[in-house]
């Protein structure tokens, strides 16, 4: 038998490396923030339009926050600003 990691090689490898479509978004960084607990502001190339995961508008904006490393778990600006205050 063999270890973990032969297996992955031998596999497709989706549940060993998590790999996962990169996001447009995360295309377009340009400038990642140091993390803040469990979020992370990055500067996109331009201003790109999102939705915020917490206060539900569309924004277009070049700084997005990012919970968890999660791109489906975006927030705005403003957001990560409050709860950053919050913490
Ligand atoms: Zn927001």
């Amino acid at each position: 038998m063999f270890g973990g990691s032969d297996a992955c090689r031998v596999g497709r490898g989706w549940h060993c490396n998590q790999v996962e479509p990169m996001p447009d978004l995360a295309k377009q960084v340009v400038k990642t923030y140091p993390a803040q607990g469990e979020m992370q502001l990055f500067r996109l190339a331009g201003a790109t339009e999102f939705n915020c995961s917490r206060c539900q508008n569309t924004k277009t904006a070049k700084l997005v926050a990012v919970v968890s490393g999660d791109w489906n778990r975006l927030l705005c600006n403003g957001c990560y600003g409050k709860l950053l205050s919050e913490q």
